[in-house]
């Protein structure tokens, strides 16, 4: 899952995985999406909406009061496909403050039961099929996205340092988000 990044108050970043639902990117940070906004915040609304089809995307949308500029321009019709890395920077009410937010569309690497919903999935290492309900990581690269292993008998993603797929480095090291906006 894609995940974004605000700088607090303080200064200090903070991290968070967008769920499907997206999220408000309010003037201070991240609120849940929809449902519990008020009437009066909803002329100055900034939201990030996924699409999934035909592959997952995130969708800026903002309606026209928010002063909202990605990468350094203002986004003049309200809406956007953000790509990774993205800047996105609100501007509040007060003059002369902006809330600076990056995207990421890098997926964390997680260890999870694997859901065949349909096709059975090969795993690239060790050529098996993976099996409904088996630990397995999904590699996070977006560019990827292979089902591997991860099991005792099968530590099919952790077995080598890179993604079993040729074309693709992805380190396998199971850490939290790899990149933050420190690393520009
Ligand atoms: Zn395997
Ligand atoms: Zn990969």
């Amino acid at each position: 899952m894609a995940y974004i990044c605000y700088q607090a108050e303080q200064g200090q970043w903070i991290m968070t995985d967008l769920t499907e639902n997206g999220c408000r990117l309010s003037e201070t940070g991240i609120s849940p999406s929809a449902a519990a906004q008020s009437p009066a915040s909803a002329d100055q609304s900034v939201s990030l909406v996924r699409l999934d089809a035909p592959e997952e995307a995130w969708i800026l949308m903002a309606s026209p009061p928010a002063k909202v500029s990605v990468n350094g321009s203002r986004l003049l019709l309200g809406i956007r496909v953000l790509d990774d890395r993205d800047e996105i920077l609100r501007q509040r009410t007060r003059a002369g403050v902006a809330t600076r937010f990056f995207f990421s569309a890098e997926r964390r690497a997680e260890v999870k039961p694997f859901r065949a919903g349909g096709q059975p999935v090969r795993c690239p290492r060790c050529k098996q099929l993976i099996g409904e309900n088996d630990l397995a990581v999904r590699c996070p690269n977006p560019a990827c996205g292979l089902w591997h292993h991860e099991t005792a008998d099968l530590p099919c993603w952790t077995y080598d340092a890179t993604c079993a797929s040729p074309a693709c480095i992805q380190s396998t090291e199971l850490r939290d988000h790899h990149w933050t906006p420190e690393d520009l």
